[in-house]
């Protein structure tokens, strides 16, 4: 081979090996980088003793009085649930190391929240708990890895199970028991979800993590983002693609929208072909059904709406969160009124998602609980299960109630995210939404998807004319 050709390939190796992904894009088999070759992301506990992390060369090295190095970056807001997470170790002998999972940062001592992974080998002798051990929940007598030699770390967790493999070996299969083992010494240990934290032990321990992957098994897709307050669909991708998350772009349509005919609604859907985001139509008013034909409708992914819109018992369109448009009354009246016209829209109209559920005007928010008796829910919930129209678990409005989403759940309900964003600041801030499925547990089982092409509402419906 001639100079330049070796010379050629020379630098296509060492570019090969100094590039290092920039985004938390999941590869193929859904697994997201958490660790770029730099601290980005990460934060390490007890200032004095930071020094105990270096990185070399790709490899994250341990070795220094005690500290802990949390992961705090964007990657699905650091907080895992239900997760597969796998990261290289290697330990020098006589030392001691691990990893925790749903845990938080904290400036100093041992993480006080969440569970270690051991890595401790047999020359480390002064703790029996080996290498893969579930820390005091279900510990390995013995190591099945020898020092100075990389292995694969690799933690399952789904629900209260909890799976640990060394090499492909498992080590570790435990359930977490209804009332915590109080054996365990570690009772406030309990599942729940968090971020992760690899361990500096000791001064004379060195441990060695790299290709920290995780992958979660609890996908956040918020479904329900605008291109609002200047918010570019750039930043929406670059925003999605740093949390390893998947959005939704909705474009609203209807009367008293931009966008009130087929026509109208191509720019918006040129804009987002073969972007790495979902085509949505917010559907407006009860009109909607009117302005836009099957064909058309049946481009977007989903189409979603909300009871927000309608012609109220006087005969006057009224939007519920515009008060001077309000007109409550009687309060019974007005609810029964509301829940009427909810579950005609569920059982009407071709959408995909009932958004901003349960949304009360301002003048009676405050009377949220009473106003939505039991007998009011059941009767929303069941028209949505019937026509298998998911339920939005709102950011925004912090709706519906999880008293809601409890009964919905246990209805069979289906449920999305969505942030609804009133611009950039909010995008994306799906807290309450994440909050309310760590409450119900609720799993990837649970969540809406996408209908396939032939099977969108409104293909199989159509509309009502
Ligand atoms: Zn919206």
């Amino acid at each position: 081979m001639t100079a330049k050709m070796s010379l050629t390939i020379w630098t296509a190796v060492v570019m090969l090996t100094l590039v290092v992904p920039a985004q938390a894009q999941a590869d193929d088999q859904g697994w997201i980088s958490l660790f770029d070759g730099s601290f980005n992301g990460w934060k390490a506990a007890e200032k004095e003793n930071a020094g105990t992390f270096t990185i070399k060369d790709g490899v994250i090295i341990a070795h220094g009085p005690r500290c802990h190095l949390f992961y705090v970056g964007p990657v699905h807001y650091s907080d895992f649930r239900d997760f597969e997470l796998k990261v290289d170790v290697m330990a020098e002998p006589n030392s001691n190391g691990g990893i925790y999972f749903h845990t938080q940062y904290q400036d100093r001592n041992w993480p006080d929240k969440g569970f270690e992974v051991q890595a401790c080998n047999e020359s480390y002798r002064r703790d029996p708990r080996k290498t893969g051990s579930l820390y005091r929940m279900q510990d390995v007598k013995e190591s099945a890895v020898k020092d100075n030699e990389w292995f694969t770390m690799h933690v399952i967790v789904q629900g209260k199970h909890v799976v640990v493999n060394v090499n492909d070996k498992k080590v570790v299969d435990w359930t977490e028991p209804e009332k915590a083992n109080p054996l365990s010494g570690m009772s406030g240990r309990m599942i729940d979800s968090g971020t992760f934290a690899l361990q500096g032990h000791d001064p004379r321990s060195t441990v060695y993590y790299k290709n920290v992957r995780v992958k979660p098994l609890f996908p956040i897709v918020d479904y329900h983002v605008h291109l609002k307050g200047g918010l570019t669909l750039d930043e929406i991708i670059k925003f999605a693609d740093e949390r390893g998350i998947k959005v939704g772009v909705a474009e609203n349509c209807g009367v008293g929208f931009p966008t009130t005919n087929d026509q109208a609604l191509q720019p918006f859907l040129d804009k987002l072909a073969g972007k790495p985001v979902y085509k949505a139509m917010q559907a407006e008013g009860r009109e909607w059904v009117t302005m836009f034909s099957a064909e058309t409708i049946a481009k977007f992914d989903y189409v979603f709406t909300d009871s927000m819109t309608f012609t109220d018992h006087r005969g006057k369109r009224t939007r519920l969160w515009i008060p001077a448009e309000v007109e409550v009354g009687d309060k019974q009246a007005f609810m029964e009124m509301l829940v009427e016209k909810t579950v005609g829209i569920l059982n009407n109209e071709p959408i995909d998602i009932y958004v901003n559920p349960t949304f009360l005007p301002a003048v009676v928010a405050a009377e949220y609980d009473a106003l939505w008796t039991d007998v009011r829910m059941d009767r929303v919930i069941e028209a949505a299960v019937k026509n298998g129209v998911a339920i939005e678990i709102n950011a925004r409005y912090k709706l519906p109630s999880e008293k809601f989403l409890r009964k919905a759940k246990a209805a069979g309900a289906k449920f999305s995210f969505g942030t609804n964003n009133g611009g950039k600041n909010d995008l994306g801030d799906l807290a309450y939404s994440r909050l309310m499925a760590k409450r119900l547990g609720l799993t990837a089982a649970d969540m809406f998807t996408p209908k396939p092409d032939g099977q969108k509402p409104v293909q199989r419906k159509g509309l009502p004319r």
